[in-house]
């Protein structure tokens, strides 16, 4: 935990507080954490469906009419 300035009124504001305490500016995007931990878990699996997906395509022209 860290203590970071408000972008908007410059006050004190913990890291992990989702609004300034001061002001109520959002000092990250509602969501932004939940959004990036998704997205890290997320991409491993996507790979997978694309390279899937890739290979379906490559395989149905190798095959062809
Ligand atoms: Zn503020």
């Amino acid at each position: 935990m860290a203590i970071i300035s408000c972008k908007e009124c410059l006050g004190r504001v913990s890291d992990t507080a989702a609004t300034c305490p001061h002001c109520g500016h959002a000092a990250k995007p509602v969501g932004w954490d939940r959004f990036v931990a998704r997205r890290k878990r997320a991409t491993p699996w996507m790979l997978g469906v694309m390279t899937m997906c890739a290979a379906a395509i490559v395989a149905i022209i190798s095959l062809g009419p």
